[in-house]
């Protein structure tokens, strides 16, 4: 069971990796600043295992589907916490999301798998917040799961070491 340390409504979205690749607002090798967070493979991981994508926090699916530049993604309609709208988009997944249109999705429901479809140059996980205005730190509400228990993730879910 992982800890979620600081927001207790918001679960971080990759169990099997808390490695983050790019921060939001990074600049390096862009032209326009990153409007979200990555979330890369583990670094002590395979970057062939299944890394599952989950629900920050329970929701509304506003579109999924596909997309040139977001490859498969769904989009998710997190409502308010903490007095800030959560519209979160789940960017690059490996395959169809597992979510459609129009449906609820509870907190830290599987809602895809990591890839690296659309606009992307290596496997991670793509997901930006927005608010009325416009997108804002992910990391504002998310926070990284510690080594162990991304370790304890990986012996329970043997099966998608593959
Ligand atoms: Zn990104």
């Amino acid at each position: 069971m992982i800890t979620w340390r600081f927001y207790p409504d918001v679960a971080w979205p990759v169990p099997g990796s808390n490695t983050i690749t790019d921060t939001f607002g990074s600049t390096a090798g862009r032209t326009t600043p990153h409007n979200g967070l990555d979330i890369g493979t583990w670094s002590s991981g395979a970057y062939s295992w299944k890394y599952e994508i989950q629900a920050v926090k329970a929701g509304y699916v506003t579109a999924a589907g596909y997309e040139s530049s977001m490859g498969y993604y769904a989009r998710i309609d997190h409502g308010t916490y903490n007095g800030r709208k959560i519209e979160a988009r789940y960017l690059h997944m490996e395959s169809s999301p597992l979510v459609s249109t129009g449906t609820s999705v509870s907190k830290s429901q599987r809602i895809g798998w990591m890839g690296s479809t659309g606009n992307s140059t290596g496997k991670h996980l793509h997901i930006d917040f927005r608010d009325a205005n416009d997108y804002y730190d992910p990391l504002t509400f998310l926070a990284a799961p510690h080594q162990k228990e991304v370790v304890d993730y990986w012996e329970k879910n043997p099966s998608l070491k593959q």
